[in-house]
């Protein structure tokens, strides 16, 4: 942290962020907004590029143009959690690096995710290591079936991910996820997926935004809903759960946790339990809303908190809905300027892939 406490960040400054993707963009949006610039180094040009003062396009494993951007902005932080702990570590000998690089080891790898959970007592999904296709069988003769295959490291969106049904040949599930390095989880029978979007200061400080439901089509995030249509106590629960992982990892920034709901309606029990399924150490696909429908955005916060800065109000203004614009879903976008209640942001992706996440639009549907 000596790195931080020599270059007090103050406006006028730049802030660097690794990875050029809507995050990234986002990011620097924000920063823009707080009279600081922004550095973006990325191994390929995205749509953070257009915005940002300044861009460096590099290899996360060359060192050398590593440490030049390093040296030319105030703080790193970046969009994603993939980031190389080599280059967290170039960079962490120049400059404050936030959140701390334990946070990116912690979160990188499911499989010490889920062990970090567990030390820390909070509930996941049962898992078991998968190195091979001998380990598969024996995890589901544990875990039964229907489980889930994930790769420990690299996915997203669903991918490296596979579903071990009833008669599924194992040694081919094991090769659809390319045979790496993998956990086998059991499937939670979960009414909602939440997440909770949250901030800790450099000072230890901490805000949540109300937690937020979300719905995913093919994998990837369709709908968030803010608030969660969870019980108080539940919610509470999930915030608790939260800072008690942002307090083990030092964290500073924005995290985003996503977990599932459980209802249990058995005679006699009528409660509501949750799973954390995964940790993401960045701004997050549902704090998407925060921009148009909370007094501080999560992206605001989250330049706040990187660069020491008081944590902002997470107040919501309404009952709030944000979509994704998936693929061609945002060729709609003159469609959605016509309607007075929808705040449209779009990321400025030229191909509208299918999966690909071109926009999103958000309306407050309540107060
Ligand atoms: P993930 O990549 O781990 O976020 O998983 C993507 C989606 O798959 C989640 O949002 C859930 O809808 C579903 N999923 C993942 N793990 C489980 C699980 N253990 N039980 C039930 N559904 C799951």
């Amino acid at each position: 942290m000596s790195a931080w406490v020599q270059t007090p960040v103050i406006p006028g400054a730049t802030i660097g962020i690794l990875g050029s993707g809507q995050l990234g963009r986002m990011l620097a949006l924000a920063a823009a907004r707080l009279g600081l610039k922004a550095h973006i180094y990325a191994p390929d040009p995205g749509p953070g590029f257009d915005v940002a003062a300044r861009h460096t396009l590099g290899a996360y494993e060359d060192e050398a143009a590593l440490a030049a951007f390093a040296e030319s902005v105030a703080v790193v932080t970046y969009e994603f959690e993939n980031v190389p702990a080599q280059s967290a570590a170039v960079l962490a000998a120049r400059r404050a690096v936030l959140p701390p690089p334990p946070a990116l080891a912690a979160t990188q790898d499911r499989l010490v995710e889920k062990e970090f959970l567990r030390g820390l007592g909070i509930p996941t999904a049962p898992f078991l290591p998968v190195d091979d296709a001998g380990a598969l069988a024996r995890a589901v003769a544990q875990l039964g079936r229907p489980s889930i295959l994930k790769t420990r490291c690299f996915g997203y969106d669903g991918k490296g991910q596979a579903m071990v049904r009833e008669g599924a040949d194992l040694a081919a599930v094991y090769r659809s996820i390319g045979g790496h390095p993998a956990i086998l989880e059991g499937v939670v029978p979960f009414a909602r997926e939440v997440s909770v979007i949250a901030a800790r200061g450099l000072d230890g400080s901490f805000a949540a935004w109300d937690v937020c439901e979300n719905e995913h089509e093919n994998h990837i995030l369709s709908l968030t809903r803010a608030p969660a249509r969870i019980r108080p106590e539940t919610a509470a629960a999930a915030v608790a759960m939260t800072q008690k992982i942002m307090d083990a990892l030092a964290y500073v920034g924005v995290i985003a946790v996503e977990m599932f709901v459980v209802e249990e309606t058995e005679p006699g029990v009528d409660k509501e339990i949750l799973v954390v399924n995964e940790i993401a150490p960045r701004v997050h696909n549902s704090g998407h809303w925060t921009i148009d429908a909370a007094v501080t955005s999560q992206f605001e916060q989250h330049v706040r908190a990187i660069c020491g800065w008081p944590l902002g109000s997470t107040r919501r203004y309404g009952e709030v809905e944000m979509r994704n614009l998936i693929g061609e879903e945002a060729n709609r976008w003159r469609d959605i300027l016509g309607d007075s209640g929808a705040a449209l942001h779009l990321y400025g992706k030229h191909e509208a892939r299918p999966g690909r996440k071109m926009g999103h639009v958000t309306r407050i549907v309540g107060r």
